[in-house]
């Protein structure tokens, strides 16, 4: 029985090797290690990519966020209304700048904040100060002053309306887009495909090594088209900054180092191509699996997505079972994520309890993602989906007895 891997990040890997290591050595030679033209090469090619007039490299996608919202003027006694089901980095760096999380629900289909949940925190979950027309939350008496939607799995979430209420609201958009490099919407505002990142008053993206871009180590960046923004996280990725040894402002050591945008330089001519494959294995398991009985659910792409299949996730309302059989199978999976954050230890300060965002947590208990990546094989993709059917007339036979 060959194993199934759930990600494979040796192949394209050793595809690249030779350019690679001739980076390598240029690199050495030039001991250029920390910033520099291979980081600024980098940061133009990826605001290209992303239609953004900037891009900043920095050390993480947690970098990203944290520089991102402070960039924009997020700050102590201020709220951040984003969801529960995503990688506690999101709200750690909203934390971290000083703000207080607030969730809102998602949407049953595609995973990703709801409009109506948002709409609804904002209208019903919110008082407005008289004196300052200002939006605060009821929950936490905290001045709500932005909105953190996550596009997750690699679909964008829902925009335009996200937009809309924003700034209906006063409210700045920072777009979590460290699932989503290459995403696309379209957006009825502006009439046409916008890619992930050049939405929002400002984007994170991560490259940590398993994302659909992904560096050989640490490595992140924010997008935008606000130059002010982009100077100010030049800054705060660089102790404050802009002139060596004169500090501005406290920052922080977030820089990129030169190898990384080097090999992220070499890999982003592949993403548009990487990001085709990951979108045709997806096509692939959804026509399988149509072929089968399997009892799963699949997942959602809206009209307006254009997903990048980050991630491939079905829900299985006997997940933890299903994923035992294809472990015996040799099949990895994966669940992206088992406990949303408002249930987290990590708040249990904040008072949530379960059942306050009932779609995210049933959602929680159903997920599995199954393998993917560009080079996954229609053989592969072939035995995952029948692994999966198996197992659901099993099953089926067993609810019966
Ligand atoms: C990966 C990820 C991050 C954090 O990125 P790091 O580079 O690991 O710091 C943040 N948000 C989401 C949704 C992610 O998937």
């Amino acid at each position: 029985m060959t194993k199934i891997p759930f990600l494979d990040l040796v192949t394209p890997h050793i595809e690249l090797q030779m350019e690679v290591l001739d980076l390598t050595r240029r690199v050495l030679t030039t001991a250029g290690f920390v910033g520099g033209p291979l980081v600024e090469e980098f940061e133009a090619a990826f605001a290209a990519f992303c239609g953004t007039r900037f891009c900043v490299g920095v050390g993480s996608g947690t970098d990203a966020l944290r520089f991102a919202l402070l960039a924009a003027g997020v700050g102590a006694g201020e709220a951040v209304v984003t969801v529960p089901n995503t990688f506690i980095a999101t709200t750690e760096a909203i934390s971290q700048a000083g703000a207080t999380p607030e969730f809102v629900d998602v949407d049953e289909r595609t995973c990703n904040m709801s409009v109506a949940k948002l709409e609804e925190f904002l209208e019903t979950r919110c008082v407005r100060d008289p004196a300052t027309g200002a939006l605060h939350s009821r929950r936490t008496g905290k001045k709500v002053t932005a909105v953190l939607p996550v596009h997750l799995y690699g679909q964008m979430a829902e925009m335009d309306p996200i937009l809309k209420l924003a700034e209906g609201h006063n409210l700045i958009v920072i777009e979590d887009a460290c699932q989503a490099h290459g995403a696309e919407y379209l957006s009825k505002r502006l009439g046409r495909w916008c890619k992930a990142g050049s939405m929002g008053r400002a984007a994170a993206f991560s490259f940590y090594p398993g994302k659909n871009l992904g560096a050989c180590g640490e490595a992140g960046a924010v997008t935008t088209n606000d130059e002010a923004l982009a100077r100010q996280v030049r800054m705060l990725r660089d102790h404050g900054q802009a002139k060596k040894y004169h500090h501005q402002i406290e920052g922080f050591n977030g820089r990129l180092d030169a190898l990384q945008a080097g090999i992220l330089s070499i890999k982003l001519k592949h993403l548009t191509g990487w990001n085709a494959q990951r979108r045709q294995a997806a096509f692939r398991y959804t026509q399988l699996f149509s072929d089968h009985s399997a009892n799963v659910v699949l997942p959602y792409e809206a009209s307006w997505s254009k997903a990048a299949y980050h991630l491939y996730v079905i829900r299985h309302h006997d997940r933890d079972e299903l994923r035992n059989a294809l472990a015996q199978q040799g099949i990895d999976t994966g669940i992206h994520y088992p406990i949303p954050l408002h249930l987290q230890q990590a708040y249990s300060s904040a008072g949530y309890k379960p059942g306050d965002f009932p779609i995210c947590e049933s959602i929680a208990g159903e997920i599995v993602s199954l393998p993917m990546f560009p080079t996954l094989s229609v053989e592969q993709q072939k035995r995952v989906v029948e692994q999966i059917a198996f197992y659901a007339v099993k099953h089926s036979e067993a609810m019966a007895l």
